[in-house]
């Protein structure tokens, strides 16, 4: 028998599948980019269990007839491209005509589409790489792809699959990325019915807002046109540029892209109009000859090079220039047949809408100290243990002091930092930042399990860049972080963008809580805790009252009762003791009365 044999087709289509289909976020984009191709205006993407389970994707394209549905599945079929001279020429995003066949090859394929023309749609079920049914059926216009148990027939790679949150955040980070290449299309991204991403569609302005967090009216736009170059570009005027560079975006005909000589061009466009230390904000689109551009420098297409880059670079350096020089750029477009500004803006930079000395008060957050708690009156203190009414407590079973305690005749502070109580047999001495601690823990302990906690919005979410070890702490805790009131998304390359706080998180110091506490989560995990109480831990020691904090009677009396709900009023959630005693007869034994 020969050696050499002709491999089974089904069995090319699965190593083929092991080219494009890596893991579930490769199919999701694989789907979203047909769908914009098809002209969609709209795409909705539902996952279950990380995409693992099932990605199903519906948009409101073209669609496609019977005929091209039982088409589409085959290796290159592709509408896209039909001659070798094409290939030089692609505007759409996929043109190998690869990626359904290949993803049909691994999974449960479900395909259902409708063209504007046609009197009825068509769905095609296709498993392991073998149509199992095709038949019509009623539809609106558009397509839906549903792709389900994928690598059920390649066990290994099934098995090479990360855990469910660990995929449906590359999912997530694919769509923002296809969201940010075309804000024209609304995208929504569900996760187990939860709506995890939700853009409409958009102005370039409003998309870029969307993902830099920074809203409209801290925005200038900028347009450019020169030979071979369109450029529009959004960027954050200069008293919200950031800093650190995570607000970068390049998007280069709908993908976003790294280059560093087009961020100094945009640093150069900035000037000296970019404070000391920051760094500009922005997104830029830029359109240009597909055949002066080459993508296949990097292997995920991230780097590009260009065929006449020192004249992108300088419409770059010209857009940034010009929108910072006039408070509305989009006004004073480049006119390309006199290639000149009116001349009235030649030489003559409108005024800036902005105040430096405002925009850069050093004192103003990020100066290190996470709590202003202890600065403010207390009566400004959004103080959370001033619970409204305290319902009555239930017969203790937590000793004779705790259970005397609750009729404490009075109730002191001692130098900001007891509360001392009396009681039948003498004083109880309570740590305030301890007995807090053990309020905050138990209450953050059953927001893990149960209800979780409160949120509150930021106004400008902002997005924070990890080093790797950050980044891991994240990946294991960002569930329970959620749970404690942080709304994270993530937003590919190892950053996130922190939408909204636990509500008792009074001052974060513009992110800097945030990775404290996954630095004191490592540490506590390290030193022997669960992942689970390291990190509760270290939020307990980012909400808990200041030493030096002045509390009402109420505020004493409302911890105490909190405290006393816990159940181990005693100790802190650290180890330390939050309650101590001083025995009448003991007070009487100082003045020798025993
Ligand atoms: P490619 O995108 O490289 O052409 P694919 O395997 O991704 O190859 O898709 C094959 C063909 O199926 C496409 O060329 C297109 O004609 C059709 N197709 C796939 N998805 C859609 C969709 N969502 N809407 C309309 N047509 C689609
Ligand atoms: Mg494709």
């Amino acid at each position: 028998m020969a050696k050499i044999q002709v491999l089974d087709e089904n069995l090319i289509k699965k190593i083929a599948a092991g080219e494009v289909v890596e893991r579930p976020a490769s199919v999701a984009k694989e789907l979203v980019e047909n769908s914009i191709d098809a002209g969609a205006t709209r795409i909705r993407v539902a996952i279950r269990a990380g995409g693992k389970q099932s990605i199903v994707v519906a948009d409101d394209g073209a669609g496609m007839s019977r005929e091209d549905i039982s088409l589409c599945v085959h290796r290159h079929a592709t509408s896209k491209m039909s001659s070798a001279s094409d290939l030089f020429q692609i505007e759409t995003l996929g043109f190998r005509g690869e990626a359904l066949a290949s993803i049909g090859a691994v999974s449960h394929l479900a395909i259902e589409s409708r063209t504007g023309e046609a009197e009825e749609g068509t769905r095609l079920v296709i498993e392991g790489g073998i149509q199992r049914e095709i038949h019509g059926m009623g539809r609106a216009q558009g397509t839906t792809i549903s792709v389900r148990n994928l690598f059920f027939n390649t066990p290994a790679r099934r098995k090479f699959l990360r855990h469910i949150d660990t995929e449906a955040r590359h999912i997530s980070q694919a769509i923002i990325h296809l969201a940010a290449g075309y804000p024209w299309i609304g995208f929504e991204l569900e996760h187990q019915d939860r709506t995890v991403l939700n853009f409409a569609p958009a102005s370039h302005k409003q998309r870029a807002a969307d993902l830099l967090g920074i809203q409209p009216d801290g925005l200038l736009e900028a347009a450019e046109e020169a030979e071979g170059l369109h450029l529009e570009g959004v960027l954050a005027k200069p008293e919200h540029c950031g800093r650190s560079k995570g607000k970068q975006y390049l998007v280069v005909r709908g993908r976003p892209i790294y280059s560093r000589s087009m961020v100094d061009a945009v640093y150069r466009g900035f000037g000296g109009l970019l404070p000391e230390g920051r760094h500009p904000v922005f997104m830029l689109w830029l359109d240009m000859d597909p055949k002066k551009i080459d993508v296949n420098v990097h292997p995920t297409k991230r780097e590009i090079r260009l065929a006449e880059e020192a004249q992108v670079i300088a419409g770059i350096e010209t857009g940034i220039r010009h929108s910072l020089r006039m408070p509305d750029a989009k006004s004073f477009v480049y006119d390309r047949t006199t290639t000149a500004f009116t001349p009235t803006h030649i030489g003559e930079p409108a005024p800036l809408e902005f105040n430096p000395s405002l925009a850069f008060d050093p004192s103003a957050g990020g100066s290190g100290s996470g709590f202003t708690a202890i600065d403010k009156p207390a009566d400004q203190l959004a103080f959370s243990l001033v619970a409204p009414a305290v319902p009555p407590m239930a017969p203790s079973h937590k000793g004779d002091d705790t259970a005397t305690l609750q009729e404490a005749a009075q109730i002191w502070q001692l130098h900001r930092q007891y509360i001392i109580a009396e009681i039948a047999d003498g004083l109880l001495f309570i740590d305030q930042q301890a007995a807090h601690e053990r309020v905050k823990f138990s209450r953050a302990m059953a927001q893990l399990e149960g209800l979780a906690g409160e949120s509150q919005q930021l106004l400008f979410p902002l997005k924070l860049e990890m080093g790797a070890a950050d980044f891991a702490v994240f990946t294991e805790l960002c569930e329970d972080i959620g749970r404690l009131g942080f709304i994270v998304r993530d937003f590919g390359e190892r950053t996130v963008l922190v939408e909204a706080i636990p509500v008792d998180l009074e001052s974060w110091g513009e992110g800097e809580v945030f990775y404290q506490l996954l630095n004191d989560a490592r540490d506590g995990q390290a030193s022997g805790r669960t992942w689970r109480e390291a990190v509760v831990m270290a939020y307990v020691r980012k909400t808990r009252i200041a030493k030096g904090q002045k509390l009402s009677v109420a505020e004493m009396k409302s911890l105490v009762d909190q405290l006393l709900k816990t159940d181990e009023p005693h100790i802190s959630p650290g180890g330390k003791p939050i309650m101590a005693k001083l025995q009448l007869s003991d007070v009487d034994r100082l003045f020798r009365k025993l």
